[in-house]
């Protein structure tokens, strides 16, 4: 019987393993490590988040990204030296095998209920029941493709997640929609390398963090825009410290906060990679998508009616991720239809416990209870805090009942 098993294993999945480790609780840690960074972010890409802000969490704090690259002799700076998505990537496998070294990197196929709590099956056929299963997917299933781009063929078509090595790109004549940090970063380094690329946002004009100024902030400064794992500003240093506190705030103004905060911008650093550099049309709408000859023909219009037609031989979209649990198929319906969702997302216990007791969600999925920290890896350090000490209770409320002179006579 495992008594944890944790599915997935990026930033929030690692980050559970280390604290159950460190509290001595018993669990599998089970997928790729750091998938989504290694095989679905474009090679050549900065963090967005500051170093201080892109660590990998054990209960110690024993192995920070800045342990890391000293270790390795990378340059970094909690602020001010932007994280290569290579030096992140290798950070996460080196925290993998130091932290969390009995990950097992296969798939979970199948999650069903069972006598136990649950039942897991994994790629190649092994299954095991487990007390709690903690999801740790992030942003993998959730790949969100407007109507209009959804109804092409996929040769024509594609998300930002299917592309990592931009090569096979180079030579073809693209269009990137969007508007956003993944846009941008794609756009500016498919052009960087000769590629042949447009941008078309529904944004009027392009949005990017401001570059550090190399001084240390003045004392005003740093109380108006204190800094934060999210960026400088009161809100981000709330949104960034306080995700315990965001959880009781009333659900309206969660949704509301989840769903503006943090808006589409892109990194200092890539900026000049875009602006000036690469055709972007902005300030347009896409009304309609067709493939004419062996081409994709987008029909543009922008607010006040102005109308644009511009042709590709594919299309890709930074149109973002949507949490929708119903993607989760390798949950099975039952389960999943018993998860009390809004918007998609499912509802959460101050513990990250969903309303199916012993199933547990992190990562962005926890995003409209504990807010958008839970977007990015910062937020990993509280939701493994959390989940850890939650399931250190269960357990030993477990081991109790185990040992109870009731439960001993009833096992008799
Ligand atoms: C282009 C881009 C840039 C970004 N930049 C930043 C940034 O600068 N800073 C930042 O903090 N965040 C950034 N993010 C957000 C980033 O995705 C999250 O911070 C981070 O990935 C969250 O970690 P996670 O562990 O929740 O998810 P992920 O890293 O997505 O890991 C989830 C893991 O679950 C695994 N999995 C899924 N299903 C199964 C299954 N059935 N069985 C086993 N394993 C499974 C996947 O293989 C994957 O490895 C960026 C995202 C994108 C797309």
């Amino acid at each position: 019987m495992t008594n944890v098993a944790i599915v997935g294993a990026g930033p929030y999945g690692l980050s559970v393993a280390a604290h159950l480790e460190g509290a001595g609780i018993p669990f599998r840690i089970f997928g790729h490590p750091m998938d989504s960074w290694l095989r679905h972010m474009p090679k050549g890409m900065m963090l967005k988040s500051d170093g201080f802000a892109s660590d990998i969490y054990d209960p110690q704090n024993e192995f920070p990204l800045k342990k890391f690259c000293a270790e390795q002799g990378i340059a970094y700076s909690d602020m001010g030296i932007p994280v290569r998505l290579e030096t992140f990537s290798a950070y996460g496998l080196a925290f993998q095998q130091r932290m969390v070294p009995g990950l097992e990197d296969k798939m979970v196929t199948d999650l069903e209920l069972a006598p136990e709590g649950y039942r897991l099956t994994l790629e190649g056929g092994e299954t095991l029941p487990a007390r709690k299963v903690v999801l740790a997917v992030g942003i993998t299933h959730f790949e969100y493709l407007p109507a209009c781009l959804s109804r092409l063929p996929s040769e024509y078509v594609s998300h930002t997640y299917r592309h990592s090595d931009l090569e096979p790109l180079h030579s073809r004549k693209v269009v990137v929609v969007g508007g956003g940090a993944s846009a941008l970063d794609l756009a500016g380094l498919l052009h960087e390398n000769g590629g042949d690329v447009t941008l078309v946002a529904r944004a009027k004009a392009l949005k990017f963090h401001n570059p550090p100024t190399g001084k240390p902030p003045s004392l005003w400064q740093s109380i108006v825009h204190p800094k934060s794992g999210l960026g400088p500003g009161m809100r981000s240093r709330f949104f960034a410290n306080a995700p315990g506190v965001f959880y009781y705030l009333p659900e309206s103004l969660r949704l509301k906060v989840v769903r503006r905060a943090l808006g589409p911008s892109g990194g200092y650093f890539i900026k000049d990679k875009v602006v000036g550099r690469l055709p972007c049309l902005l300030g347009f709408d896409i009304k309609a998508a067709d493939v004419k000859n062996g081409k994709v023909v987008l029909q543009l219009q922008s607010e006040n009616g102005e109308n644009k037609e511009i042709q590709a031989e594919h299309i890709i979209a930074a149109t973002g991720y949507k949490v929708d649990i119903e993607r989760l198929k390798f949950i099975r319906p039952e389960i999943r239809s018993s998860v009390k969702t809004l918007q998609g997302s499912p509802v959460l216990s101050s513990s990250f416990e969903s309303s199916v007791p012993g199933l547990y969600f992190v990562g962005v999925s926890a995003a409209n209870s504990f807010g958008p920290v839970m977007r990015f890896a910062f937020g990993a350090g509280f939701a493994a805090q959390t989940v850890s000490r939650a399931l250190a209770r269960a357990s030993s409320q477990m081991r109790a009942m185990d040992q109870s002179p009731a439960m001993a006579n009833t096992t008799k």
